[in-house]
Parts: C-alpha cells; structure tokens; sequence
C-alpha cells in the first residue's frame, strides 16, 4: 500500500483538448463539455495528446499542461487560438516520455516566456524501451534547461497546488489471475496519471496513454488519495490494440465503478470507444479537439 497523500478538494476542474487524435467540428456540446464552434479557427489534431487543466481550490485557480503533442505543429498552432495563455501555467506535466507526449515542450517553455516547473518520472530520460535497455531518449533534459524548464524529476507521488502526480504506477493482477495490464508490451516505467479531487463528487483522474492499464492507474489513484469514489477519467484508455478479453474486464470494471463522466481519447481506440459508448451510455462522451470538460460547476 503506497504512502496515502492529502489531496486539497478543488470546486471546479476544467479540461481542454488542445492536442487529440481527432477534430470533429460536428459534435454536439452538452451542459458540460463545451465544443469547439464550426465557425471559428479550424483547430489541429494529430495522433498525440496536451491537456489543459485549469483546477480553483481555496480560492485560487491552478493552470497545468498535461503533455505537449506528437508534433511542434499543432501545440504552438491550437493553444492561443483556444484562448490559453502559455504565459499563465503554473507548471507542465510529462505523463511519459513517448514522443506523440513530449515533440512541443520546446515551443511551449517559449511561449510560457518564464521559468516553468516540468514534472517528469526520471525513467522517462531512458525512454523508449525502459530503464533495462539504455537505450537513449528522444528528451532533451539540456534544450528544455536552457528554454526555461525547471526540472522536477521525481517518481513518487507528488503535488502542484491541489494535483497529485501519481509517480510510478504499480501493475497489479486481480485475485483470480486476470492481468490488469495493457496490452503493450513495453513496460513503460516512467507512466504517471494526473488526480484530482473534487469536492462532494470524487476524484477525476487524467491518464495520458494508459500503458499501466486503466484499472490499474485508478487503483492507484484510490490507494494513494484514500478516495474510492471515481468520478470522471479523462485521457488515453490505450485500448487500440487490446485483445477483446481486455476490453470486456475493463468496461465491466468500469461499470462497477460507475463513474459519472468518461472521457476516452489519443490511444483508447475506435472500436473500444464504440463498446465503451454503448456500454456506458450518457457517461462516455467523444473527445475533439477544442472540447472543453467542466467539473464540478453548475451546468451553463
Ligand atoms: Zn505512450
Ligand atoms: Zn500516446
């Protein structure tokens, strides 16, 4: 059982895409999920993720940046044209080091234009094949330096303002033998999810690819906030490529779970996102680019 850590509640959690796999100007918003207009600035999308949270707790707002896209294209591109000031993070959150998470963060530390705090698992500098292969990286831990990044390595649990970064994620099995890990096949050590906790609703929790198996980064999330209640998952459920067996465990866990949103994107795969749409009807939405989630605030 890891070190459990004090999540501060926060009233409203706002996620923007400003990276995904897809841009469908057509998708109709809800109260809560607001689309990017048809009208307006076509946006980017590219097979990558970057998340915007925007998270108020104790009477102050927190802006966080989960990932920087596939490319330097669409980041630079997406972000000013949705209203985001880079210039306003509090802090830029690498969920692995893969680099469909990590092509931008050169452009982003330019357009935060001040020293930006850039929390990372210190596996991710050994990146792609894990810490065993020594295989070298695509990060550049000097570039990112000497554009303004302030470098927070760390693979524990870790906080910025009311986010808990999970640090590494413990792959478990179920009692029976189930294996609750991905279907990838590289460990990917350096993965780590983004949590909050909501106030009166539970915990929204934001995965970048999902390598360590959805099930398992929830768990984690639970264990590490003593929070049970799971409330939104918002992210990479990396589902594209696993057998259909995988797919069946997850979805029934996740009904079990009975989360009140569910926002699958980048890896999760179109097949698994019809299956996940039928089988969670009204709680699991389509992602776009330029669509924007808002927790915990009365519907507009
Ligand atoms: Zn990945
Ligand atoms: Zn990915």
């Amino acid at each position: 059982m890891p070190r459990q850590v004090h999540l501060t509640a926060c009233q409203t959690v706002t996620i923007t895409t400003v990276v995904d796999n897809s841009a469908d100007a057509l998708l109709p918003s809800t109260p809560h999920l607001r689309r990017w207009p048809l009208a307006d600035c076509p946006l980017l999308a590219e097979p990558g993720l970057a998340l915007h949270v925007q998270a108020s707790a104790q009477g102050r707002t927190y802006q966080l940046l989960l990932d920087a896209g596939a490319t330097r294209q669409a980041l630079p591109y997406n972000l000013p044209r949705l209203g985001l000031d880079a210039r306003q993070l509090d802090a830029l959150i690498l969920s692995h080091g893969h680099p469909d998470h990590v092509a931008a963060v050169l452009d982003l530390l330019g357009l935060a234009n001040h020293p930006l705090p850039v929390v990372v698992h210190p596996a991710a500098f050994r990146a792609p094949g894990g810490e065993q292969d020594g295989a070298a990286s695509s990060l550049d831990r000097r570039s990112w330096e000497l554009a303004g990044a302030q470098l927070v390595e760390s693979a524990e649990p870790l906080l910025v303002g009311p986010a808990l970064i999970s640090g590494s994620i413990p792959r478990q099995a179920e009692p029976g033998g189930t294996p609750l890990a991905t279907s990838w096949p590289e460990p990917v050590p350096d993965e780590q999810a983004l949590v909050f906790k909501l106030a009166s609703k539970g915990l929204v929790v934001i995965t970048g690819c999902g390598h360590a198996g959805l099930l398992n980064i929830l768990r984690h999330a639970q264990e590490l906030t003593g929070v049970q209640r799971i409330y939104a998952v918002v992210g990479g459920f990396h589902l594209g490529r696993a057998p259909a067996q995988l797919v069946d465990h997850t979805i029934a866990a996740l009904k079990a779970l009975r989360p009140e949103v569910l926002l699958p994107a980048h890896c999760t795969g179109s097949e698994a996102l019809e299956r996940l749409m039928a089988a969670l009807p009204g709680q699991c939405l389509r992602n776009s680019v330029g669509s924007a989630l808002t927790l915990g605030a009365a519907p507009g």
